[in-house]
This record gives C-alpha cells, structure tokens and sequence, in this order.
C-alpha cells in the first residue's frame, strides 16, 4: 500500500468508525424477542447441510444459509431443501476466494452474477452477502453494495472449522451470545473445487452439534431464527467491519 493511501486510511478510519450505520455491515439484529440468528456458510454439502436439516427441524429453528455458487450448482436438490424447509438462502460468493485480492469492479461483477445466478436459481430474491473470510475493504463493500445486497458479518462463533472437541464448539458457541446475536457456523468446508485450500477438512458431526447448540439456547429462553425471520420484529445494527 502507498504511502499516500496509508494516509488516507489514517484519516478515513475515525470518520467511516462514526458513521457505521452508512457504511456499515449488519453484525446482530436489535430486537425485543427471544432470538438468535443462525447463519450457516460454505455449502450446500452433503452430509453436512441435510444433517444441519434434520437437527433444525426437531429444534423448530430457521435460519439463514449463505451458500457458494460452486456447491449450489453442484447440489441443486440439497438446496431446494434448504428452502423447501422453511429456511433462507444468501450469497457467500461465486467461490470461496477472498474478495479483497480482486478490482473493486471485479468484486462488482462477481458479486452481481453470483446474485443474478443465485436468484435464477432459487427463483427468489436474495438480499444478503458474506465475504468469504469476513474479509473486506471499504472498496469491496461499496461494490457489493452496488449490487443491492448487504454485508452481514456475526458475533459469536462455533469454531467448528477449527479442529476442537465437540464440547469446546459448543461451548464457543454458547459464550457472548444474547439476544440478536448472529450465529457463525457451516454446513461445509470450503476446499479446491471452491478455488482455495485452507487445509484439512475438520472431523464435526454438523447435526449434532446443532442440536447441542440449539439446546444451550433452549436453555437461556432463546430459539434460533433466520435472519430475514428475525427482522420482521427487530430492526439490523450495522458496525463497520473492514478487515484485509
Ligand atoms: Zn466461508
């Protein structure tokens, strides 16, 4: 980076921090009800999302699936379930590449063909996106705003990319999460057909685990929601969320 544009960073940084909510990604939902949203990133996967289906459906929660375009077309029928059950689907990406490595217009452009793609799809409208990695720049989120979808990043974790016990998922999970917290979690695992490779495939039983998560919620008078679900009674807390 130039040193006229580490400046400017400099400059912009405290500016963009104080006006979150116009340059802002959704990172939890304000709301008044009992709800935590569930987001699942990186499939649809089998073996991973119908699991993820079943345990969900026995909880009676909904949430909200941010699938890659690589899996999609790959798995049409896995994602008919996804929505067929009652759950939302959004973009995580064309693929897994980070968009930070790409043009502000090529992140323009593949955002909008993957939007225009998912929805051809789906046969519905797609209103939200997740950089893969939660990775981006004040230039890459203006692009993917250009695209009429909004970033939506998370709070608490399950870590269940990391290679840790059950236990500890659940735990990570249970930890920090309140009322209107975003969920993080994944129905797959993003690998070279995806355009990366971030390593070993970890070893989690998906279904299990969103049982397990879902009754810790149970537990604190809380359910799980999809994001859009959420929203007909809460309002989006934006922050500013950039991150190379
Ligand atoms: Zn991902």
């Amino acid at each position: 980076m130039s040193v006229a544009r580490r400046a400017l960073g400099r400059v912009l940084k405290p500016v963009i921090r104080r006006h979150s909510s116009f340059v802002g990604s959704v990172v939890a939902v304000k709301t008044s009800e009992p709800h935590v949203v569930l987001t699942y990133d990186d499939g649809p996967e089998p073996g991973g999302t119908d699991q993820i289906l079943a345990a969900l459906a026995d909880r009676r929660a909904t949430a909200t699936f941010f699938v890659l375009l690589t899996r999609a077309r790959a798995h049409p029928g896995l994602l008919n379930e996804v929505m067929s059950e009652g759950h939302e689907v959004a973009l995580h990406g064309q693929d897994h590449r980070c968009l930070t490595q790409f043009s502000s217009e090529e992140v323009r452009r593949r955002t909008q063909s993957g939007k225009n793609e998912l929805e051809d799809l789906t046969g519905r409208s797609v209103g939200w996106m997740r950089p893969p990695y939660g990775r981006q720049t004040f230039a890459s989120w203006r692009a993917v705003m250009a695209t009429g979808l909004h970033p939506v990043m998370w709070g608490p974790t399950t870590w269940d990319s990391r290679h840790i016990s059950q236990a500890e998922r659940v735990q990570k999970a249970l930890d920090g999460t309140v009322r209107g917290s975003i969920l993080l979690a994944h129905d797959g695992y993003a690998g070279p057909a995806d355009g990366v490779d971030d390593g070993p495939v970890p070893k989690v039983d998906r279904g299990d685990l969103t049982r397990r998560v879902l009754d810790g919620f149970s537990e604190l008078g809380l359910q799980g929601q999809s994001l859009s679900a959420s929203l007909r009674s809460g309002t989006p807390v934006r922050a500013a969320w950039f991150k190379r």
